[in-house]
């Protein structure tokens, strides 16, 4: 097979080599994950079982057919009982649980997806609506293993076959991403998604190398085809020829080399050349993430998206984790960053992070009902979690910080909730820290134009710079189509960063940052020149930072500075930020 090449956005950092791992976009939504080499056996058991039971379903049926029933119907019955029969649904999914691992929902998902694009390119109609029967079908023996689900254990840790795969897929939900999470692929390849869509947070704070947007890479690459993944350039080589795997296997152990460098200033606090201390956090979505921001030496948690939480719950007794669930996993976050400060942010629901149990119809989900305008409309919901954050304030140094304010009455409502949750739990005698601190992500260009709104009411802000270009430019983060638009250098984005730590320290409120553009490190040397002193990140991140600080002198930064906020030409910009390097 000839090499090629695909180019992407760059989501993350570094290289990875493996072998495809596709991903079809299935018709059925189910579950994907691997399975390890010992519980294979007892996974092909339960997709034969399902079907067995999907076959005596279907005898079931017949017999309690009535005598006048539509001839039709029995001939129906036949039909699908003869597809379950058939090796290309009962024999293939085995094989593919068999040499590819999947769960059985997923093999049997992906044999259905092979078969139905076959179906398609028949050209005789009657032959080609066979594959709804042959989806149908699919779907009784789904329904079946999903009553069966999580009978067999998953994998735990690293698999050695997922630490050599690649996922290539459409795109990946933040459910599915979860699961991946533990399956510790080699990289992922989506066609769809931007630079800060949420699959590529989550493989941002994987460090797992990621490229997004390709376009149509899901349909140009096969099954076990080699990729190599050069993440940084956003270019994804497929069937690479002997000689670029070498030169990337290089490139590769030179950045394991770079990165055991890196490692040992997690001691090291970040200091410029001149004194001026920068703190440095993590970004993390699950408490378990605190051991790599402890790792890479954070100096606390500044931003938990706790939302991660309440997705991908098939297993769990309850669709939405419950007080003492949500308390346990903000505690064991607490604990984990050993005194150090946790920022816990409330649910930021919507958009492309929906909740399972919501049936809500969204407009334009991007501008709807999304983090804190969906709790304020399920109070219910947000006083659960507010309980929960509260309480695990008891165990360490907590902050609370409220997603998308925009408006006053919001800040308002959001503050009376906590007021009501703080007496709830004093009625009850459940300690708390009274003082926890209250803080707005400034995320909405609204709210970065209206901060005198903000600074009376509450003790900090952090910018989720993510959103914050998102809306100023109006672009979709998580849309392909516009991410060459979405452009984090714009003049009107430069203005409003410098805008909103200018009037935060004049006000006397601590502002970070825990959007990507803290962790970009060409963007380092400026947001600390305009004054920015805390950037929360994802941990993989955070030692490449701390050497840019560390090698930063500010007082070289303020005339290069200025130049970059007089300018409204973005190749201007481009070149004056250059310079801005070389001023050190
Ligand atoms: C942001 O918008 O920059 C942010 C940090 O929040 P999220 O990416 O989770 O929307
Ligand atoms: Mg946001």
């Amino acid at each position: 097979m000839a090499s090629f090449t695909l180019q992407g956005i760059p989501v993350s950092r570094g290289i990875a080599i493996g072998r495809a791992h596709l991903l079809r976009p299935a018709a059925l939504d189910v579950q994907h994950y691997l399975v390890a080499q010992e519980q294979v056996e007892a996974e092909v058991l339960r997709l034969q079982d399902a079907i067995a039971q999907v076959h005596k379903e279907l005898q079931a049926i017949w017999a309690d057919l009535p005598q006048d029933a539509p001839t039709e119907l029995g001939a129906f019955l036949d039909v699908h009982a003869l597809i379950l029969s058939d090796p290309m649904v009962s024999e293939a999914p085995l094989d593919i649980i068999r040499t590819r691992h999947y769960n059985a929902e997923w093999a049997l998902v992906s044999q259905v997806d092979e078969l139905s694009a076959q179906f398609d390119e028949i050209e005789d109609d009657y032959l080609r609506e066979r594959k709804a029967d042959i989806q149908q079908v699919a779907e009784r023996v789904l329904k079946v293993l999903t009553g069966s689900a999580n009978a067999v254990p998953r994998s735990d840790g690293i698999d050695e076959r997922s630490a050599n795969m690649i996922v290539v897929a459409r795109d990946i939900s933040p459910a599915d991403m979860m699961q991946f999470r533990d399956d510790a692929f080699t990289g992922f390849v989506t066609d769809e998604g931007g630079q800060n869509s949420h699959t590529a947070i989550v493989s941002r704070s994987l460090g797992i190398p990621a490229v997004v947007g390709m376009g149509n890479a899901s349909r140009l690459i096969e099954q076990d085809d080699w990729l190599i993944i050069d993440s940084d350039a956003g270019v994804v080589i497929v069937a690479p020829t002997t000689q670029v795997l070498d030169q990337y296997r290089e490139r590769q152990s030179q950045l394991l080399r770079q990165k055991k460098k890196l490692s040992k200033l997690k001691k090291t606090p970040a200091i410029t050349q001149d004194g001026v201390e920068i703190k440095l956090l993590a970004n993390i979505e699950l408490p378990e993430d605190t051991a790599h921001a402890m790792d890479a030496g954070a100096s606390g948690v500044g931003l938990f998206r706790s939302e991660f939480l309440f997705m991908e719950r098939s297993g769990h007794e309850h669709k939405l984790p419950t007080e003492d669930e949500q308390f346990a996993a903000y505690k064991a976050a607490v604990t984990g960053m050993k005194g150090r400060p946790v920022t816990i942010r409330t649910l930021d629901v919507g958009a492309d992070k929906p909740l399972e149990v919501s049936d809500h119809q969204i407009l334009n989900p991007a501008l709807g009902l999304r983090a804190i305008r969906y709790c304020l409309s399920e109070p219910q919901l947000f006083m659960t979690q507010l309980r929960a954050i509260l309480r695990a304030s008891a165990f360490g140094p907590v902050k609370m910080l409220i997603p998308m304010l925009a408006h006053s009455m919001e800040i308002e409502q959001s503050l009376a909730l906590i007021t009501q949750a703080k007496a709830e739990l004093s009625a009850e005698g459940i300690a708390f820290d009274a003082a926890i601190p209250v803080g707005a992500m400034i995320e909405i260009p609204a709210a970065a134009l209206s901060l005198p709104m903000f600074v009376k009411k509450l003790d900090f802000l952090s910018i989720g710079t993510n959103d914050l270009i998102q809306y100023t430019l109006a672009i979709d983060r998580a849309d392909h189509e516009v991410a060459h638009l979405y452009d984090d250098l714009h003049p009107a984005i430069l203005q409003l960063m410098q805008m909103i730590v200018s009037t935060a320290d004049k006000a006397e409120i601590p502002v970070s940052i825990c959007g990507g553009m803290a962790g970009d490190i060409r963007l380092t040397r400026l947001l600390i020149a305009m004054g920015y002193r805390e950037l929360s990140m994802p941990a993989a991140l955070l030692p490449e930072i701390k050497q840019a600080v560390l090698n930063t002198r500010l007082e070289n930064l303020q005339a290069p500075l200025k130049r970059i906020l007089r300018s409204f030409d973005p190749l201007q910009i481009r070149e004056l930020l250059a310079a801005m390097e070389q001023a050190g």
